[in-house]
């Protein structure tokens, strides 16, 4: 492979997952970027939500979560084994955290895998929308998490507003790239049917709309949370049994 000089930027990966089946379409590569903008209450990944190196807690003892790669190191080894999840119509897909907050790393990976290899983004739409709409240019494929379309819902389990997030799936809309939405069912949080109509309303009409996954919440993520020095207290009823108003014409629950 050519490696231009001028694309040397390094980004910081906390996690590759092979053979991953849930992330696009096909076997992929999973590659999770460290850092997160938001605080979803049921975050299944709380090591990749601060954007620095930091220590992990294991039963082995302590190791270093997250590990400083170049976008050339990173973008050549997922191409070494593309052959293999080209074969199964996969690919590589970048998720976190919340990839795009590393854009210029992203952008760099992204732009050395184009044409070579089927690339997906996962992503909350939480991204400046410029550059939104450059990431979503060089990829493939975007799996795009809706968590609320009410903004106090989503301010009070997330952390932040989501008017820049349903600008951007507005613009992941316009674009016409193929994308599935992805729902964490969460309950008493956004498993109403109201809820579910409003982001029914929101992409009904979308080309590119593959399908709707709806993630069940697990609470197990709650074990993770000690391992980065973090509490795991999220405000609603872990136990309970959310609803399921299945009312999207093609979709699966996971
Ligand atoms: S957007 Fe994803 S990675 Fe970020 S806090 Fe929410 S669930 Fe966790």
């Amino acid at each position: 492979m050519q490696i231009p000089q001028h694309t040397m930027t390094q980004g910081l990966i906390f996690s590759i997952e092979e053979f991953a089946i849930n992330d696009g379409p096909g076997i992929r590569k999973t590659v999770f970027l460290k850092g997160c903008p938001l605080r979803c209450a049921w975050c299944h990944n709380p090591e990749g939500l601060f954007g620095g190196p930091q220590i992990m807690h294991g039963r082995d003892g302590d190791e270093l979560c997250g590990r400083f790669v170049r976008s050339t190191e990173l973008a050549a080894s997922l191409l070494k084994d593309s052959d293999f999840y080209t074969m199964s119509n996969g690919g590589v897909t970048f998720t976190g955290g919340e990839p795009t907050m590393q854009s210029d790393f992203l952008i760099e990976v992204l732009e050395m895998l184009k044409g070579k290899v089927h690339t997906a983004l996962e992503t909350s739409g939480f991204c400046p929308e410029p550059v939104f709409r450059r990431i979503v240019g060089l990829t493939d494929f975007v799996l795009f998490d809706i968590k609320a379309v009410n903004p106090e819902v989503h301010k009070r389990y997330t952390g932040v507003d989501n008017a820049l997030i349903l600008k951007n799936l507005d613009n992941l809309i316009r674009s016409g790239k193929p994308f599935v939405v992805r729902i964490p069912l969460i309950p008493g949080v956004n498993d109403s049917l109201e809820a579910m109509e409003q982001v029914h309303e929101l992409i009904m009409d979308a080309p590119g709309l593959q399908r709707v996954e709806i993630l069940r919440y697990h609470k197990t993520a709650g074990a993770k949370y000690p391992k980065v020095d973090m509490e795991y207290n999220p405000p609603f009823d872990t136990d309970a049994e959310p609803q399921i108003h299945n009312i999207f014409e093609n979709s699966i629950v996971l």
